[in-house]
């Protein structure tokens, strides 16, 4: 892409919104813009990362066999009614009144409408195991959104929703989803770990949450000393390490544990939480199928969801330095960008033939034509966080050299001029 015919906005004037980096680097980079309180437009820089993002999320859903569906962001008020969870929800609940007077609900989640759907179209043991999943614009009316697209309004999630026939099935299916989780976290490609969380009235082992590592994050994790090689460990967790490894998340941690030498513990923020919670929903919602023996049962279910849009941040809070963010290739905004030091038409028809071949290459590359100063083009690099910086010049050009300054996630950041063959490697090994 010509970045001419782009929109970047990079700012210099957000440095006074006091929060956390990411919220004031989101702003200065233009990648997102507040619209009211806790509701942001996505502009394409942060656009393209957040759809990055969410192609990871779905090819593993779709990898793991889930089956991608839509619930619509306005959900009628008479399921929630259904489950008792209109009052109980509490003001985070975005109640709104249509033409007649009929109550809509912005949604926080889709427990209600998925399991209201599935009973339509699935009466028996024959249907499951099933588990559905969207990507979909969730509302929750936060008292306090802080931090940008961490904790918003109106926020992107993807919520997967499985139905079981028995607890041993329904088990077989968060198993199965833990091992998605693990995949999509593992394939962003930052440091990140599961931890137990609250399992409520439930009970029992079956409540995960994943975290980024962010030194000044909102949550920590805590973990026994004896298991720290798993904090080090960082990807392809199993779900027996995990709960064998005694991880547990602030709300689960006892002042005992908490104080006790014997724990290690890192802040961090929540991306991820996966929940067991057999009949809850099925039962108080008063749906039936049949099982093997002709008996009406309720399902069992689990609800696993991914905040997509706070993972832009979260990684932006994981990853950075004072110049801008590190992104992990998987989802920088381009993985290559060039730049021309000068006008001369030899330096610029050179450019444009490298940008082609790159574009060939099947690579998120940008040519950065724009009519600003080299400076400004460079400025914006370290801003946005290109992976790969590569900075053409007359004199580079006639020694077969070119400048790359690589801004990626778990590297030193650096400059360095390095032979353009070397530099098309480079490209040939991101595909
Ligand atoms: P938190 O404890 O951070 O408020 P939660 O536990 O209430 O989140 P869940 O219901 O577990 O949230 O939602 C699943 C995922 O959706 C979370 O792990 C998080 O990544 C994301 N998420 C939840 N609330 C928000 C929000 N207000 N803004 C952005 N993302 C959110
Ligand atoms: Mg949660």
């Amino acid at each position: 892409m010509k970045l001419s015919n782009f929109f970047i906005k990079t700012r210099n004037d957000a440095s006074s919104v006091n929060t956390c980096y990411s919220h004031s680097l989101m702003l200065r980079a233009g990648m997102i813009n507040q619209s009211a309180s806790g509701i942001y437009s996505w502009l394409p820089v942060g656009l393209k990362v957040m759809k990055k993002i969410e192609k990871i999320v779905r090819n593993c859903h779709d990898q793991g066999n889930c089956i991608e569906m839509l619930i619509p962001t306005l959900q009628p008020g008479s399921v929630w009614e259904k489950s008792n969870r209109i009052g109980s929800y509490g003001k985070e609940l975005l109640k709104i009144q249509d033409r007649h007077e009929a109550t809509l609900v912005y949604g926080p989640t889709a427990e209600e409408c998925v399991t209201d759907l599935f009973h339509k179209y699935s009466m028996s043991y024959k249907d499951m195991p099933c588990i559905l999943y969207n990507i979909q614009w969730k509302f929750r009316d936060e008292i306090r959104p802080k931090h940008g697209v961490i904790r918003g309004r109106e926020f992107l999630m993807s919520d997967a929703y499985s139905f079981d026939e028995t607890e041993d099935m329904a088990i077989r299916s968060y198993e199965r989803m833990f091992g998605i989780f693990v995949n999509i976290f593992t394939k962003i490609g930052l440091p990140y770990i599961a931890v137990k969380a609250d399992s409520g009235e439930i009970g029992g082992d079956h409540s995960h949450e994943f975290h980024l590592f962010v030194p000044d994050g909102d949550n920590k994790v805590f973990m026994k000393k004896k298991y720290q090689y798993l904090m080090e460990k960082c990807s392809e967790f199993s779900l027996k390490d995990v709960n064998e490894g005694g991880f547990v998340s602030d709300e689960k941690c006892s002042g005992e544990a908490m104080n006790s030498e014997e724990y290690i513990s890192s802040n961090s923020i929540e991306v991820g939480h996966n929940f067991y919670f057999g009949d809850k929903y099925t039962s108080s919602m008063d749906f039936y199928v049949q099982n093997k023996e002709g008996k009406r049962i309720h399902a069992m279910m689990g609800s696993y969801g991914v905040g997509v849009s706070r993972l832009v941040a979260a990684i932006i809070d994981a990853s950075h330095d004072d110049k801008g963010p590190l992104w992990p290739v998987s989802v920088a905004p381009f993985n290559v960008v060039i730049l021309s030091i000068s006008n001369s038409s030899k330096s610029v028809n050179y450019c444009n033939e490298i940008y082609g071949k790159i574009v060939d290459m099947g690579l998120d590359v940008g040519y950065d034509d724009r009519d600003i100063s080299l400076g400004q083009k460079i400025n914006d690099a370290y801003l946005i966080g290109y992976s790969y910086t590569a900075i053409f010049g007359e004199r580079e050009i006639d020694s077969n050299q070119v400048k790359i300054i690589t801004r990626i996630a778990g590297q030193k950041s650096s400059e360095e001029v390095v032979e353009i063959e070397g530099f098309m490697n480079i490209c040939r090994g991101l595909r």
